[in-house]
């Protein structure tokens, strides 16, 4: 399994060989103006190369380091699919714009339709992988069993592609769940593990209106970054359009991201441009992630959640506990106010005192982080004339458990990033 994983490595080199002469090519001329028959397309603004043993986990939502972005640059991001309704329309809503994105993509999907996977590399997207069977559990299951999971992904995806090279050494965990030792042996492997630097919320029950805003609100105040969506989910779909028009409008730039090889060198970066917020423009960044200034109206009359019960952990993100020691934080520490909630309906906001919410974290309503569906769905997923991207979402039953325990509690099926 080990071997494997290199091999994709090693495999990769050659197709990004390819990919950086395109790049080359492309890098100069990809505007809207070169985007056949969309003379108005967003297009892609350049290919940044990069090395993931020399940055192997990125996205400040959990980490010190992000992309290297220029300011008004975006990197979009797509998991959980193919799933062929609604990723091809996302295919084709991207071929367009002629844009150029990254798909973390479910073994078992791969598996269930081979073709949507060959479907992205065909149309020039970079490939990574997101687990066989995208357990919530990534956290907290063993490193064996968190190995089994990565390295059954990769094979899964690497079958469906008949052609190893077209994999990059990409990979997130499902619901960003994270833990050292998983960490460990994905960069080990030379495994890049991207987190993100802003979400939009298109695996909630919200409006396809409602993942446009935030997806638009949480850029504008970052300014740039990895915005990660879903190509399975409806309301992605109807929202990508949007998001890209106005992309264009606010003057945003798409940049694809392929890997660096031994024949491909990484894009020269300095040190600081991987951090969203340099030191030098952040006086206080010692101080973050700040303490978000609001609790909740009903947090004092409701127990702390079990960490482990929760897709975002209440709130707080798993992270990196190097990202923890160099900010002074213990693990879990909560996030600024602008990630990764929506707004409406939960979490409110009061004038509580801050040591409220360190003492009585509040508890969400199991629709913020759940979608409902019938149970018996659930044990039909990945079927391929399944009528319901929701039941086409693996949870991780048959690995850990997790995902039926929460089924049998109140009927629902887990489902996140
Ligand atoms: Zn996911």
């Amino acid at each position: 399994m080990i071997g494997n994983a290199l091999a994709g490595v090693r495999t990769w080199q050659w197709t990004a060989i390819c990919l950086g002469l395109v790049g080359c090519i492309t890098v100069q001329t990809a505007s809207a103006a070169d985007c056949p028959g969309h003379p108005d397309a967003l297009g892609t603004s350049r290919t940044l190369v990069v090395d993931p043993r020399e940055h192997p986990r990125i996205g400040t939502m959990q980490y010190a380091e992000t992309l290297p972005l220029e300011d008004h640059e975006v990197v979009l991001t797509f998991d959980d699919g193919p799933l062929p309704r609604n990723s091809n329309q996302i295919l084709d809503i991207l071929a367009s714009q002629c844009v150029k994105a990254t798909f973390f993509t479910i073994g078992r999907m791969a598996q269930a339709y081979p073709e949507g996977v060959r479907k992205l590399r065909d149309a020039g997207h970079s490939i990574g992988t997101h687990t066989q069977n995208h357990p919530l559990s990534m956290d907290r299951m063993s490193v064996e069993r968190a190995k089994q999971e990565i390295d059954d992904g990769i094979a899964s995806v690497k079958t469906a592609l008949g052609d190893d090279a077209a994999l990059a050494p990409f990979f997130r965990s499902p619901g960003l769940l994270r833990a050292d030792g998983v960490e460990d042996y994905l960069a080990s492997q030379g495994l890049q593990i991207w987190s993100a630097d802003f979400l939009a919320d298109d695996w909630r029950h919200v409006s396809a209106s409602r993942v446009y805003d935030l997806a638009i609100q949480r850029l504008e105040g970052k300014g740039r970054g990895i915005l990660l969506l879903h190509d399975i989910q409806a309301r992605t779909v109807a929202a990508l359009p949007r998001i890209l028009h106005e992309l264009k409008a606010r003057g945003y730039r798409i940049v694809h991201v392929v890997p660096a090889t031994s024949e491909l060198s990484a894009t020269p970066t300095e040190p600081p441009q991987w951090q969203l917020h340099p030191p030098s423009e952040t006086v206080a960044i010692s101080h973050w992630p700040k303490i978000p200034n609001f609790v909740y109206a009903d947090a004092g009359t409701l127990p702390a959640p079990s960490l482990s019960d929760l897709d975002w952990h209440d709130g707080k993100l798993p992270l990196s506990e190097p990202l923890d020691r160099a900010k002074g934080l213990v693990r879990g520490v909560p996030l600024p106010r602008e990630a990764p909630w929506p707004r409406q309906p939960w979490p409110r906001q009061s004038p509580l005192a801050l040591e409220s919410a360190a003492i009585a974290l509040p508890v969400p309503a199991q629709s913020i982080f759940e979608i409902q569906e019938k149970r018996r769905a659930a044990t039909q997923r990945i079927a391929p004339s399944s009528h319901h991207a929701e039941q086409t979402i693996p949870t991780g039953r048959e690995t850990d458990g997790v995902a039926t325990q929460t089924e049998a509690r109140d009927g629902l099926v887990r489902h996140d990033l």
